[in-house]
């Protein structure tokens, strides 16, 4: 039986068995994701599997959409605040981790973690990915944002990735045509039907020595101690910074919000645009809260702070009523 043959509706026990049957992937039902994401909120998953490899990859996304079935793709889900409802359908959880140094390219697998690129490419003599290692999430995550930090950023050193487009063929897609700006891709803001999966990433470096390059990213990891509340639950920065003027930090902070809280979840002291849940926090809060900045920021400055975060999950009638589960409590 292969994995594109259609079958009838299946409920999630039955999913989950018919994809170990053809995929040999594991399956969990009812998957808490506050585990699976940096801001260490949200509720379950229906259905959630980790695929290890390409193969793996392709075949459940390939599964779930010759079905109907809904899914979503996590990295390290360090860039979302899923909701205290979970996600219906299927989450793809992307642990496909190979990579190849070819000459001065460097090829990861969309599941990569971003440090361990940066490392890697250290001994191997490679400079350019240093920046990789302020980026806790994937490289499939980090296309997806361009992600970038320290003066760089994922357009400035990938040559091509290798994605799965929405009519299900793969293409090795140039840099040119990946849409990248300022933490923006072709892959935020499709529709569900429209998705398209990184798979992998071709980088292009330069030679370096080991040492310097290691310097590098010794100056990395002191400033990232020393600026962002690291070890704390947050989903990095929520918004994006304005085109002009200072950055929604800096407008943040200015407006007075460092140390607010609403609930189980806080800005920041340390970085403005960084909010920290509680152990056993809300996603429900870190929304609350990050509506409340945004509201704040338009009457103080004018400006309307675009999201940096995403908010995957059954989000529906939000903002929600006050005694509805995660909702404002009544008085
Ligand atoms: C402490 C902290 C510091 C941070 N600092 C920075 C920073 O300096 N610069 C910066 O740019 N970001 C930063 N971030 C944000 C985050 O690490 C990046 O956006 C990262 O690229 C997200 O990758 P991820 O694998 O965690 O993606 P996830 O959070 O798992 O997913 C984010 C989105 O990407 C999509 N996605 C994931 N994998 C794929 C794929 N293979 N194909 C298609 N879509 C995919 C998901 O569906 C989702 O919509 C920080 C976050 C934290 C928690």
């Amino acid at each position: 039986m292969s994995p594109e043959e259609p079958t009838p509706p299946l409920d999630a026990v039955a999913i989950s068995a018919d994809i170990a049957r053809r995929l040999g992937v594991r399956a969990d039902r009812d998957v808490g994701l506050a585990k699976m994401t940096t801001q260490r909120v949200g509720g379950p998953a229906d259905l959630m599997a980790t695929v290890h490899n390409l193969f793996e990859l392709r075949g459940l996304v390939r599964y779930a959409r010759a079905r109907g079935i809904p899914f979503i793709v996590l990295g390290r889900g360090s860039n979302v605040v899923v909701s205290d409802r979970g996600v219906r359908g299927l989450v793809i959880h992307v642990r496909a981790e190979a990579t190849k140094v070819d000459g001065e390219r460097y090829v990861a697998g969309a599941g990569v973690p971003m440090a361990r690129a940066a490392t890697e490419t250290q001994k191997a003599g490679l400079t350019g990915l240093e920046f990789g290692l302020a980026i806790p999430g994937t490289v499939g995550g980090a296309v997806w944002a361009n992600a970038g930090a320290h003066g760089s950023d994922v357009a400035a050193i990938i040559e091509s990735a290798d994605v799965l487009l929405a009519d299900g063929t793969e293409a090795t897609v140039p840099a040119a045509d990946l849409g990248l700006g300022y933490r923006e891709s072709r892959f935020k803001g499709r529709a569900p039907t429209e998705r398209e999966i990184v798979l992998a990433a071709t980088f292009r470096l330069a030679a370096a020595a080991p040492d310097a390059i290691r310097d590098r990213l010794d100056a990395i990891r002191r400033w990232r101690q020393a600026h962002q509340p690291l070890g704390l639950p947050s989903a990095g920065s929520v918004f994006r910074n304005p085109a002009a003027g200072p950055s929604a930090g800096a407008r943040i902070e200015q407006a007075g919000l460092k140390g607010f809280r609403l609930g189980s979840a806080v800005v920041s002291e340390k970085h403005a645009n960084f909010i920290i849940s509680d152990r056993g926090g809300s996603a429900a809060d870190v929304r609350r809260l990050a509506d409340h900045v945004r509201a704040t920021i338009l009457s103080t400055d004018g400006i309307d702070l675009a999201w940096e975060v995403e908010f995957p999950g059954d989000w529906t009638g939000w903002p929600w009523p006050a005694g509805e589960p995660g909702g404002p409590q009544p008085a």
